[in-house]
């Protein structure tokens, strides 16, 4: 779970902390896949965090959504770029799973939702319009949540408001395989610049060494410190088929929760 603003440093843990804890019941009454849309939900819900309500503004004014998810044993990615007016993007990505086309951009994603009977909703939170106002791009902030279950199935899900400030209609790595990536070894979510993150294939790419056999902490690691070459900043949450648990960042402080089972904590990394 992943949040880089570090003004509400305590707010913040506390709802990692009850947010891990409600993800974790969900996932043994159900199945990583649902934890995941839950977990990620919640993060979406809650205005602390840069991703559905309170995501930032892009640099129109607007507030464009995009999220990802991907289950690594059907081995399929889904997602919306630059949503808007919904309350909870990572639901209209996983309404795409079952889709012949999984990832649609724009105002034809916000149609979509439409569509599919997704209510109008304004994420938009005073502090962000503050802050869009006064240009501050404040840290990024994006959310993810990945998870192993019983049946040793890996999902993962990101989403995100973007970075704020940005070009209308940029997008972030956080609908793409670069930014949020499950196979049946391993599961990343990415958060950073973007950008770079895409530049750096990052999560696809740490899924295929620990799929040739390298360790979860050791291809995290190689990813970050090549990216630390390059002056990239980002960090990723990650989850292995072993139930190694591993998070590595080169950036801004990154706030996450764990539950291996039988413990939980808060970190502000
Ligand atoms: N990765 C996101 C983006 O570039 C921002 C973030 O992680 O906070 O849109």
């Amino acid at each position: 779970i992943l949040e880089g603003d570090v003004s509400k440093k305590k707010d913040l843990q506390i709802a990692l902390n009850d947010i891990c804890k409600s993800t974790y019941k969900k996932l043994l009454n159900s199945d990583s896949y649902s934890a995941v849309l839950y977990g990620v939900c919640l993060l979406e819900n809650n205005p602390l965090f840069n991703a559905g309500t309170g995501s930032k503004l892009q640099k129109d004014g607007r507030i464009r959504m995009s999220a990802g998810i991907m289950n690594g044993d059907k081995n399929i990615f889904s997602g919306v770029i630059n949503i808007q007016n919904v309350k909870n993007p990572i639901l209209v990505a996983d309404r795409l799973q079952t889709e012949k086309h999984t990832i649609v951009s724009g105002d034809k994603a916000t149609q979509l939702a439409r569509d599919l009977g997704f209510q109008q909703y304004n994420p938009l939170i005073q502090k962000r319009w503050e802050e869009h106002l006064k240009k501050i791009k404040g840290n990024t902030g994006t959310v993810g949540v990945v998870a192993l279950d019983k049946n040793g199935v890996i999902v993962t899900g990101t989403s995100t408001g973007g970075i704020g400030g940005e070009i209308p209609g940029r997008v972030s790595d956080s609908p793409t395989v670069a930014g949020n990536y499950a196979s049946k070894f391993a599961g990343i979510s990415a958060t950073g610049i973007g950008e770079q993150i895409v530049n750096s294939g990052a999560a696809v790419k740490i899924a295929t060494r620990v799929e040739d056999g390298m360790i979860l902490k050791d291809a995290v690691d190689k990813c970050i410190t090549d990216a630390s070459k390059l002056n990239y900043e980002f960090g990723v949450i990650s989850i292995s088929h072993k139930g190694d648990i591993y998070v590595n960042k080169n950036t801004d402080s990154i706030f996450y929760a764990w539950h291996d089972g039988e413990n939980i904590d808060v970190f502000n990394y």
